[in-house]
């Protein structure tokens, strides 16, 4: 029986088991970056606990279909376009590019899909078409708007007191008109010079909030598991979100909304209009090691803000080539070949520590009391090859409670893929050469394998090899 995950519903703020909708499937939604900038670590941090998220599921045997969109229409994108006088896909494209880079970088597997708003605005244009015909929605200046006193439930996310906000008070805001300050825009009337879609309501373009509404009900269906994104993203965007999809639908929404604190520095949220911010290339320019900048992220639970320093990322760059060094030296002697049973019980060791390793996982993604049950297991390992009582099985075993944490965690480099036989038969034919103190075959047969990418490393243990 595989234990459940408890996962903190920011929808009445209380731990709830994950269960999913359909079975053994888990659907979930991720607020993805606007694309009209490099995003900041802030984002990644977003980015890297929803990819937690999903390997964590993907590792207790769920099915996951996760899809984030990449907003590329905005008041921002269209800004920038101008600016730089080029056309909204020109210059969003770029954006996109990085962003992919940098969770590539960051070792975050993709998601299902990464649906573009300037991709479905049909879709938002016959969601806002329901919207209407179930009377939620009035127009007013060639915009449409969401009437949030249609909808009983609003702000239930939030949590947020409607009574403080100026009912029925017409207000100008971002040049449109709108009924009730909390009103918010569906369609945007076009403005001179900016791209524009037709619809029935007049040329313009979708709102922010109308896209994520259309974009995850058209792949997850009306009503799915998980939906994320940080805490700012919880009013009015995701309260926006619910507002919308459940008047349309007349179903719930979404079962559990997740949401991660910000990265901060010097106690501030990092952000792109503050100017406090750092992007990875930043990061990696002074320490070029991207598997340090995800343990750093993880070592915080993802509900805690991150207070970003130079030395938190040198104490994380430290972490992580303990687990490298002590990952390599268990791989020596697995690779040994030596079978001779020690005292040390891997298997035993081994299954306590995922025990408590996927314990931390479940209870709300603790990432940080899950690192914390490695570095024991690590200590004991290396203490047990000290003290010869390791073998190659035993190693083996080790090994393979690694793999398994870092199936979650992401921090080790893959596993080196079984090498062709024809390149072992090198290997082998060198060994053999400098068995004889043939010098010269022996290092002509390390140049050829050199030229092809392959390393070999001579140790104790016999001969390792790496690509290059
Ligand atoms: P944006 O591109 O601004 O829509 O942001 C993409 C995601 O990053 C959203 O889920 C934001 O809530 C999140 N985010 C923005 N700033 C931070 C921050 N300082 N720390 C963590 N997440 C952030
Ligand atoms: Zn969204």
């Amino acid at each position: 029986m595989v234990s459940a995950l408890r996962l903190h519903n920011t929808l009445g703020r209380r731990m709830t088991d994950l269960a999913p909708l359909e079975p053994g499937h888990v659907r979930m939604y991720t607020c993805g970056p606007t694309v009209y900038n490099v995003v900041h670590i802030g984002n990644l941090r977003t980015f890297l606990f929803e990819d937690v998220l999903r390997r964590h599921l993907l590792a207790k045997g769920f099915r996951v279909t996760q899809i984030m969109n990449l907003t590329d229409v905005d008041d921002k994108t269209i800004r920038g376009a101008k600016e730089e006088g080029l056309s909204l896909p020109e210059f969003t494209a770029k954006y996109v590019e990085s962003f992919f880079r940098d969770i590539r970088r960051l070792n975050l597997e993709a998601a299902e899909r990464y649906p573009k708003a300037t991709e479905h605005v049909a879709d938002m244009i016959a969601l806002i078409e329901t919207l209407q015909k179930r009377g939620h929605t009035y127009a007013s200046d060639g915009s449409v708007w969401f009437r949030i006193s249609t909808f009983p439930g609003y702000g239930k996310l939030s949590q947020i007191d409607l009574t403080q906000t100026r009912r029925g008070e017409r207000v100008a805001e971002d040049e449109y008109e709108k009924e009730d300050v909390k009103d918010f825009a569906l369609w945007k009337r076009g403005k001179p010079g900016e791209p524009v879609w037709p619809s029935p309501f007049g040329d313009g373009r979708p709102g922010w909030h109308i896209e994520c509404s259309a974009m995850s009900m058209k792949y997850l269906g009306r009503h799915f598991d998980i939906h994320t994104g940080a805490v700012d993203n919880i009013f009015p965007h995701h309260d926006n979100e619910i507002a919308q999809s459940e008047a349309a639908t007349g179903e719930p929404f979404v079962e559990i909304w997740l949401h991660a604190e910000h990265l901060v520095v010097d106690g501030e949220k990092m952000s792109k209009s503050k100017g406090n911010f750092f992007t990875l290339d930043d990061v990696l320019a002074r320490r070029d090691d991207a598997a340090a900048v995800r343990y750093l992220f993880l070592s915080v639970p993802y509900r805690r803000k991150l207070n970003f320093t130079w030395d938190a990322l040198s104490g994380a760059a430290a972490a992580v080539d303990r687990i490298r060094s002590a990952a390599a030296r268990i791989e020596e002697v697995a690779a040994s070949g030596v079978e001779k049973p020690g005292a040390f019980g891997a298997g035993e060791r081994g299954s306590g520590f995922l025990g408590e390793f996927f314990a931390a996982m479940d209870d709300d993604l603790n990432t940080s009391e899950a690192l914390g049950a490695l570095f024991p297991f690590l200590r004991d390992v290396n203490t047990a090859i000290d003290e010869g009582s390791l073998d190659a099985a035993g190693a083996r075993t080790a090994l393979d409670a690694i793999r398994s944490a870092d199936r979650v965690l992401g921090v080790l480099p893959s596993a080196p893929e079984a090498l062709p036989a024809e390149i072992e038969g090198q290997i082998e034919a060198r060994n053999a050469a400098r068995g004889r103190r043939d010098w010269a075959e022996a290092d002509r047969i390390r140049a050829a394998l050199a030229a092809r990418g392959i390393l070999l490393e001579d140790g104790p243990s016999g001969t390792r090899w790496k690509k290059a």
